[in-house]
């Protein structure tokens, strides 16, 4: 009885197609919110927040260049573009993150959150607490995935969810190492800022306003230092993350 070769011999090697250009992170999207009118948390001495987040952005963004990689800030002054428009830059890049930069107003001083958007309709292990009531948890079945071009705006950060808590996650160990009381792994929460985002995306919500500036400009450089870490951390596992 003769056996046949094992399929691989019997199969020449596929010609390779030029290879497409492998994706990977290049773009940071700064996104210090607020500003303008809506100032964002006041501090008792009058400390703006949107004033703050504004310079942790370009320190920040200084840290990711120096590990190569471009910045994009959303707002470069005391400007109040939209969610609509923040995430309309962030889409318009190419293998990109977005990270978005508040101070609280109601966390613990001298520590950092970072946050993941929580979609209502998806039931994952950060979702329990938040007092969603049965009704909600009986819809929350696996949603299909949505034919490619069709994904309402108000629902494009859906496809990139787990990445965002990957990414959420590396940032959030950095910074607990920088900021001792911090959080150990990042949060999911209606943060619709992130919502129409259609890149992997977060929220750093940086100790609390009531600290006064000069603490919490204090946090600048280590903060700088852990999101850029985090960031050529989190370039190791990009691919999919790309368009
Ligand atoms: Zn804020």
């Amino acid at each position: 009885m003769q056996i046949p070769a094992p399929p691989q011999t019997q199969t020449p090697a596929a010609p390779q197609a030029p290879a497409a250009p492998a994706h990977t992170l290049r773009i940071v999207v700064l996104n210090p919110a607020h500003g303008g009118a809506d100032t964002g948390a006041r501090g008792p001495s009058g400390a703006a927040e949107k004033d703050l987040v504004l310079e942790f952005a370009q320190i920040v963004g200084d840290a990711l260049r120096e590990q190569g990689f471009q910045v994009v800030i959303t707002r470069r002054g005391d400007t109040d573009p939209s969610f609509d428009d923040r995430a309309t830059i962030a889409n318009a890049q190419s293998d990109a993150i977005f990270i978005s930069l508040h101070i609280g107003s109601t966390g613990p001083a001298g520590t950092v959150r970072t946050y993941t958007y929580l979609f209502p309709s998806v039931a994952g292990p950060n979702t329990t607490a938040g007092g969603q009531t049965q009704g909600v948890n009986a819809m929350a079945v696996q949603p299909a995935a949505p034919p490619p071009g069709f994904l309402p705006w108000r629902e494009a950060q859906q496809p990139y969810a787990q990445q965002s808590r990957n990414l959420g996650d590396l940032l959030q160990v950095e910074l607990a190492q920088k900021f001792k009381g911090s959080p150990e792994i990042s949060s999911s929460l209606p943060v619709y800022e992130l919502r129409s985002v259609a890149t992997p995306a977060v929220a750093v919500e940086i100790s609390n306003i009531a600290a006064g500036s000069q603490q919490l400009e204090a946090m600048a450089a280590g903060l700088a230092d852990g999101i850029a870490r985090a960031v050529a951390a989190y370039k190791t596992i990009y691919p999919a993350g790309g368009k």
